[in-house]
Parts: C-alpha cells; structure tokens; sequence
C-alpha cells in the first residue's frame, strides 16, 4: 500500500479513536502491535500516579527504532516530572519550574488548549502548570487503562522525510489516548536525543489540547525547544527552525 494512503486511513482511525473513545481498529493496513510499558517516575503532590503506561508499538519499528521511542517518552516523563518537583518547591506548590521559567521568556501566543474553559490564561508560567497538568491527566488515563489503547504507528510520509512525530490535537480533556505516527526514518543515529526528545515532547502537548502553528513564539513550539536546550537561553547562532523542524 502506498505510504500516503496508509497515512491517510492511520489518521482517519486516530480520528475516530478520538470521537468515539475506543479502541477500535480499522484492519484496513498490514500491521501489528506490541504492547510496551514505560515506567512513570514519582512526583510530589500528586496522588493516584499508576506506576507504568503502556504504548503498542507497530512491530514493523526495529529493536533499535524501538529503543529510542521509548528514550523519548522517558525524557517527556523526566522533564514533566522536574516542572512537578520544582513547583511543588518541598511543599508550597507555588515554585517556578525552569521549564516554565525558561518558556516564560519565549512564548507568547498560544497559552489556550482547546477544552480550557477557565479564566484567560494570564502568562506563560500559568500556561506551563496548565500544560504540565494535563500531562498528568495523559499519563493517569493511560496508567490506568481508561483512555483509549495508546497505538504508535510506523509511517514514511510523502513527501519522503518531511515529517517527525505526528500527534492530532486533542480536542477533550479526559481520557485521551497518546497515539503517535513515527515516521522511522527520523528515528535514524543522525536525529539525536534531544531533538527527538523535543519533538516527542512537541505531539504531546498536542494531545494536551495545543495546536500549532510550530513557529518561534508560539507555546506548542517554545516550550519543547526549552525542553530541546535543557532550559538554557537561545543561541543566536542556532535559528530556531533548527529545532522545530523536527516537530509536525
Ligand atoms: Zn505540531
């Protein structure tokens, strides 16, 4: 079948795992999944973590291609887990993280997910704990098996090479799936850790409810590119579309 037309029937069963909160798969392509676990770091505060998530992975990924999107996940896991600690802050809970610190100094459009239905959304720093919030809503969801199956699917877009880590944008707040498509040949040594790791970071704050565009000053943008830099200020000489490049 012609990547294009996978992608296109992939996209159609997201969407429909989206709407009608199943499980549900269209047997329209040749694929099977295993199922995976990652574990899920502690984070002060929180109460009713589940101990793993759990993704299926499209069995066409090698043992290597594999190994690195369990990398990523680990990483989004790890920085969502340092915003946790740092705000928490040993108890008052009103601590600035360094991601939302770091974001804070980019980001200017875009604060709003899709279900939020609050007060606007004042800064950034507010829009980094709403953010880190749902994260934990993700992986509650999927820990404990009340979002649909979590499916990342293996797929070479066309044109060749011209995508990352595609996520739909998530339209609820409650029992969201964190179903990805990968496109493998990103997933080659020359993408390193912390590009994949940003552009991990990048499809799930899709699923949180954020919406793109992928453009320097954006939220959906800066914040991963934060994560990308380890918190640290831009390099002038680095331009941004270095970084975003790898996002979808
Ligand atoms: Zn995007």
């Amino acid at each position: 079948m012609p990547s294009n037309i996978e992608r296109l029937l992939i996209i159609m069963e997201l969407t429909l795992q989206d709407i009608l909160q199943t499980s549900f798969v269209i047997p329209l392509y040749p694929t099977t999944f295993t199922e995976i676990s990652i574990p899920v770091p502690p984070a002060p505060g929180i109460s009713g973590l589940p101990s793993l998530i759990y993704f299926d992975i499209d069995n066409r990924f090698s043992t290597e291609q594999r190994q690195r999107i369990k990398d990523s996940i680990s990483g989004v896991l790890f920085n969502w887990q340092q915003h946790i600690i740092q705000k928490w802050s040993g108890g008052t809970n009103t601590g600035i993280s360094q991601l939302a610190s770091c974001t804070n100094t980019y980001a200017t459009r875009n604060f709003r997910p899709t279900w939020y239905r609050g007060l606007p959304i004042q800064n950034v720093l507010a829009a980094t704990n709403i953010a880190m919030d749902q994260f934990t809503q993700l992986i509650k969801d999927n820990g404990l098996r009340k979002s649909p199956r979590a499916r990342i699917f293996s797929n070479i877009p066309f044109p060749i090479n011209s995508s990352t880590i595609f996520a739909l944008t998530a339209l609820r707040q409650s029992k969201v799936s964190l179903s990805f498509i990968i496109n493998p040949l990103q997933l080659a040594p020359s993408v390193g850790n912390g590009l994949l790791l940003g552009s991990m970071f990048h499809a799930w704050l899709h699923r949180a409810g954020y919406y793109d565009p992928k453009t320097t000053s954006y939220f959906i943008s800066e914040c991963p590119m934060c994560v990308m830099r380890a918190y640290q200020p831009k390099n002038p000489i680095i331009p941004d579309i270095q970084f975003y490049k790898y996002f979808d």
